[in-house]
């Protein structure tokens, strides 16, 4: 068949439909390398503006998943069920539910990836943790999740390569943008990751890639339609980032919490947020139930700290701690009544949390701990945060980015709910 990417880029330039067969071409073509990336790149601006209707966007996200292999996990021997976060701040949902979920009986296999920008990512957390290592084989990857029941690793090259190249693209020609776009290159990775159902916790605030909520809320069931369609039951939850999630922001530190709470323990909101995630993927297994006790009687730290062997790591070893650390002090009595996500996230990105290219090297230990959560009361001279650094300048450039952060009130006032919505 004959297409021509100027036709296509015309029709829905123009605000017509495309056929199936011209999204597959388009995509395998660029793939290829026979369609340029500055006509790719004018298709995606006019996907921006015009959108994509859902037959359109099924078949857009099929051809991405077609680009690369689908991984076949039906040698697991229980259910499987994925997760994916859309990125927040103090985001370490992951590192409790995967074990969680795993010591009930369902399988999860993690792919993640690192962080870039104010959000952080799940292998460097997990990469503080002395010796272990996320780039595993295909084979290692299948046979912990059937021996250990979760595994978090890299990525590898061929789930969806069409996204990697879509996503370079759309980094560099503001295309990342678009409600059509976002809902295919998440959907893809997990359609091709091969598991039986997705629970997909999309951020809302001002520490989140979406900020409101009527946008989060169709990116969900764009999500959701887009795993039915593929045969992969697909639940959102809409969960809330404009505060940091618990105390720590950083990768170490991050490692930490996420040990307190699978020890029972951990601040109130991040337990909350993890036992509605893990209730959920428990439930679209099929094995529904409180998950609760398994953190209670470690159950889940069990299979974190198997998890963790598997994985090269030494899950009794001290985390890596900053040469620097530096208080932050309450100018004010009050009540917390807001902390803002961004400028949290921002500031242990500053300290050396986060990176500024893909290439950067980050700081294990850097980051920072509130001092108070969302509702509490402090007094004048109370610590508000503990930054980590490796050096003065780095903490120098963490306080900046904290300022105006907080909003002290005299009145306490219930903090807002976690858990928003539910999509699916
Ligand atoms: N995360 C993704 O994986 N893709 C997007 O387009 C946006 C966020």
């Amino acid at each position: 068949m004959s297409v021509s990417a100027v036709d296509v880029i015309r029709t829905k330039r123009d605000g017509g439909e495309l056929s199936d067969a011209d999204i597959v071409w388009m995509l395998q073509a660029y793939v290829a390398g026979e369609v340029a990336s500055e006509q790719m790149s004018a298709l995606l601006m006019a996907v921006v503006w015009r959108g994509l209707s859902p037959r359109e966007l099924s078949a857009w996200t099929g051809a991405m998943v077609a680009s690369g292999e689908r991984m076949d996990l039906s040698g697991t021997g229980r259910p499987v069920v994925d997760k994916h976060s859309s990125g927040g701040v103090g985001d370490k949902v992951s590192l409790v539910v995967a074990p969680l979920v795993a010591a009930l009986g369902v399988a999860v296999p993690k792919l993640s990836g690192r962080g870039l920008g104010h959000t952080g990512g799940t292998l460097d957390k997990l990469e503080s943790i002395p010796g272990w290592r996320g780039e595993l084989t295909r084979a290692q990857f299948l046979a912990q999740l059937r021996e250990v029941g979760a595994v978090i690793g890299s990525a590898g090259e061929d789930l969806a390569p069409a996204d990697k190249q879509l996503y370079a693209l759309r980094d560099v020609t503001a295309t990342v943008e678009s409600i059509p776009l976002i809902a295919s290159s998440i959907m893809s990775k997990k359609i091709a990751g091969g598991a039986d159902a997705v629970l997909l916790d999309v951020k809302v605030g001002a520490g989140a890639f979406m900020r409101e909520l009527g946008p989060a809320r169709e990116l969900a069931r764009t999500m959701v339609r887009l795993g039915a369609d593929a045969g992969v039951r697909t639940v959102c939850l809409l969960t809330a980032m404009a505060a940091p999630l618990g105390r720590a922001v950083g990768n170490a530190l991050e490692v930490a919490e996420a040990v307190d709470v699978l020890r029972g323990g951990g601040p109130a909101d991040l337990r909350e947020v993890c036992l509605a995630v893990a209730a959920v993927m428990l439930a679209l297994a099929g094995a529904p139930q409180d998950p609760a006790a398994a953190l209670d009687d470690r159950r889940a730290l069990a299979v974190w700290e198997r998890m963790v062997t598997a994985q090269g790591g030494d899950p009794a070893a001290p985390l890596p701690v900053a040469a620097r650390t530096e208080v932050l002090e309450a100018s004010r009595s009050g009540f917390v009544a807001a902390v803002d996500a961004l400028a949290v996230g921002t500031a242990a990105w500053r300290l050396g949390a986060g990176r500024h290219r893909k290439e950067d090297a980050v700081h294990p230990a850097a980051g920072v701990v509130l001092g108070a959560g969302l509702g509490e009361r402090v007094e004048v001279g109370q610590p508000l945060a503990v930054l980590h650094a490796a050096s003065p300048d780095r903490l120098a450039e963490g306080r900046a980015a904290l300022d105006g952060a907080w909003t002290i009130t005299d009145g306490a006032a219930d903090p807002p709910p976690l858990v928003l919505e539910r999509v699916g």
